[in-house]
């Protein structure tokens, strides 16, 4: 049984026999890209590439991308634990032309890849097509010999792809695996269609669009191909589950897990184990990449990943910090592939053991307030926004953890009140400043407050340390 290392070897073997260029994976934060929060795919460090901005020494390349889908356009937080196929840090292989082979490139290479290298049986495969695309639907039923039927046209942006508000964009086709009737989903374009029955295993875009910010869109001069493959999905397909987190790597991970926490991996507390695995990833990569927990931006969100994960630790018995212990095993897995993993490694355990273990001291007291918060509500009443905001601020617990949390019981926050609970507190604090005759300070300082968008309380014991704003 082939693992995701090996996996990932024959992927870009295959491409480099085919002239392309094994390029490295680029780094998490996406370099000179405002627009963009984190490396969310293949193409993000080739760009200017199908812009025709800048200019390579190689028209073909070939990549395993390191990606995060927390936040933005794409964003997978919130599937963690939920679906067979989504996490917040994976893999994405993939393939580029840069204004060499178009379509009829790189349908073939697709086709052959999975029905030859991987000898993945082609009654299991179906694709989509934009609906317009016409050219695309007769190279498939060229190439792979699909009926009508294995070929769905799609209409929405599904098959339209974009990396994020602007950028390179254009239609794409997708190839699904069926992985049987025993599991519920339908396909591509059906209501049942987020099931994981038929999982998206592969996107080929054709590049032939630019976005821009007021919504226009131009054609580009050249026309490119980018493709991504998820490396779990693939690995999954091949070791012959269904799970992304049965593969390999993941259980591996799941099971430093259930070590470190002694609690059974297949257990009432699987999908804990699930999520902690995933945001182990997410967190480790993300600091080895530069980021450190913060209460803004970028490390914003990877603070608020890690907390999720010390709750999951939390439901699972943990009395102690959890999440450094398993970087270890994560480095096992994939320090060879990812050397800045292995490089960093002190660093991510350090980090993690220090937030992890200040989030402590606030986690049990939000956890016992949010349970008696519930317990006073009727049967499935929503959250009121008050309670919410002061997890939040006295607590230190982002408002997706208190939704997390609350998703497992079947409940929602009133989010409105949450909003308005947040606005009101400002207004007030804005008004005691002004009280206080300090009124051009006060001002210059909620600005920068403002602008910051800095509000997050970080627990007692760190208030002055991190100098809350
Ligand atoms: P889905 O519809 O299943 O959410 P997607 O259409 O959002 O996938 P793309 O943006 O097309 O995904 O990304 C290219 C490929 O990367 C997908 O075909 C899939 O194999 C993989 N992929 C996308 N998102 C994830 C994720 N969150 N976790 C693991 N693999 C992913
Ligand atoms: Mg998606
Ligand atoms: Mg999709
Ligand atoms: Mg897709």
């Amino acid at each position: 049984m082939p693992s995701l290392n090996d996996i990932r070897s024959t992927f870009l073997g295959s491409f480099e026999k085919n002239g392309h260029k094994v390029v490295e994976s680029s780094p998490l934060v996406p370099r000179n890209d405002p627009t963009l929060m984190f490396t969310n795919s293949g193409m993000v460090q080739f760009k200017n590439c199908f812009t025709g901005v800048e200019k390579r020494d190689y028209v073909r390349a070939t990549t395993s991308q390191k990606c995060v889908r927390a936040g933005g356009k794409h964003n997978d937080l919130d599937n963690v634990g939920y679906t067979a196929r989504h996490h917040t840090f994976f893999e994405m292989l993939g393939n580029f032309s840069f204004g060499d082979y178009f379509k009829e490139g790189a349908i073939p290479f697709a086709w052959e890849l999975l029905t030859k290298d991987f000898d993945i049986p082609k009654e299991k495969l179906l694709v989509t097509v934009y609906h317009t695309d016409d050219e695309a639907a007769e190279i498939w039923k060229k190439v792979a010999g699909l009926t009508d039927d294995r070929i769905i046209r799609i209409a929405t942006k599904d098959n339209f792809w974009q990396m994020g508000p602007t950028g390179p964009c254009g239609p794409c086709t997708e190839i699904f695996y069926d992985h049987g009737d025993h599991i519920w989903g339908g396909p591509p374009g059906s209501a049942e269609e987020d099931g994981d029955r038929f999982i998206e295993i592969w996107n080929l875009v054709f590049m032939q669009n630019e976005q821009f910010e007021d919504g226009s869109m131009r054609a580009l001069d050249m026309q490119s191909i980018d493709t991504g493959m998820g490396l779990e999905r693939i690995g999954a397909l091949l070791q012959g589950k269904h799970d992304n987190y049965d593969t390999d790597l993941m259980r591996s991970l799941i099971e430093a897990s259930a070590h470190a926490t002694s609690a059974d991996p297949d257990g009432p507390g699987k999908v804990h184990h699930r999520v902690i695995a995933d945001h182990l990833r997410s967190t480790a990569f993300l600091i080895a990449d530069g980021v450190m927990p913060s209460n803004d931006g970028r490390g914003y969100v990877l603070r608020r990943i890690l907390r999720r994960a010390a709750r999951h630790a939390h439901m699972l018995g943990a009395k102690d910090p959890v999440m450094h212990k398993l970087v270890p095993a994560l480095v096992r897995q994939m320090g060879a592939a990812f050397p800045e993993l292995s490089r960093a490694q002190a660093l991510i355990e350090e980090t993690l053991k220090l937030e992890e273990t200040r989030f402590k001291v606030t986690l049990d007291r939000g956890l016992k307030l949010l349970d008696d918060e519930l317990s006073a509500l009727p049967d499935g009443a929503e959250l009121p926004g008050a309670a919410a905001f002061k997890l939040y601020d006295t607590y230190g617990f982002p408002l997706d953890l208190t939704q997390d949390a609350l998703r497992e019981k079947g409940r929602t926050v009133d989010t409105d009140g949450f909003d308005a609970a947040m606005a009101e507190q400002k207004a007030k604090a804005r008004a005691a400043w002004s009280g206080s005759g300090e009124a051009s300070d006060a001002r210059i300082w909620f600005e920068i407050a403002e602008a910051k968008g800095v509000t997050e309380f970080l627990g007692y014991d760190t208030e002055t340390a991190e100098g809350q704003i």
